[in-house]
């Protein structure tokens, strides 16, 4: 997508929010589900057949946080054309580093009854293999800290050693870099003091990296 269709699709979103607020101010608003974030992801990224496109499109006008979150998602993914034409931070001994994801309602103060995990599949190339990452995250509260919840599948060949590695969504710069293990699948928690921000309150997105396992120290995975 070149900047100007970026900038239309900017425009059209704020046309839909300002077509929202009318819509709320001339009629009590029916609630609809929220679209997944797979979903609103081939949005954003024109992949949706036109009665697909509809339908999402009736439910932004009705829902000005689905608009806030598609904002979020055009901003991310212009951030990343932006770091894909600029050379690669190198990684020591990176087998595979996927893309990167923001997950809809990262930076979010979310509750379990509104919005489901969020999921993702990342795929290796040539379809060598495939990471699904599963988040959700709580904000603070009087019993704990704000914290994120992390499970993951992963169907590859390739030995290694996964790692999260997180982003900040505003500016693609790293903020912090988590082991997950060896394993193939698992789940893991970290808490806001562990990553270094707060899931709930900084928008944040995720990558996965395979490194080879002989070039980092035994962490007991
Ligand atoms: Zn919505």
């Amino acid at each position: 997508m070149n900047p100007i269709e970026q900038h239309e699709q900017l425009t059209t979103i704020i046309e839909q929010e300002v077509r929202a607020r009318r819509h709320r101010a001339a009629a009590p608003s029916k609630p609809t589900p929220h679209p997944s974030g797979e979903r609103l992801y081939d949005y954003a990224l024109g992949w949706l057949d036109s009665s697909e496109n509809t339908e999402i499109q009736r439910h932004l006008a009705v829902c000005p946080a689905c608009v806030r979150e598609l904002g979020a998602i055009l901003k991310f993914e212009q951030a990343l054309e932006i770091e894909d034409e600029q050379p690669s931070i190198v990684e020591r001994a990176a087998l595979w580093m996927s893309k990167l994801w923001m997950p809809l309602w990262a930076g979010e103060l979310v509750t379990a009854a509104d919005i489901p995990a969020q999921k993702h599949r990342f795929e290796m190339e040539a379809g060598s293999g495939e990471i699904t990452v599963t988040c959700f995250w709580r904000g603070e509260d009087e019993n704990a800290p704000a914290y994120l919840h992390i499970a993951w599948r992963a169907d590859m060949q390739t030995p290694g050693e996964f790692r999260a590695r997180f982003v900040s969504a505003e500016t693609q710069t790293p903020l912090v870099e988590l082991p997950l293990g060896r394993r193939l699948y698992g789940e893991k928690t970290f808490t806001s003091q562990e990553l270094g921000f707060d899931p709930s309150r900084q928008r944040w997105g995720i990558g996965i990296t395979l490194v080879e396992i002989d070039s980092i120290p035994d962490e007991g995975a």
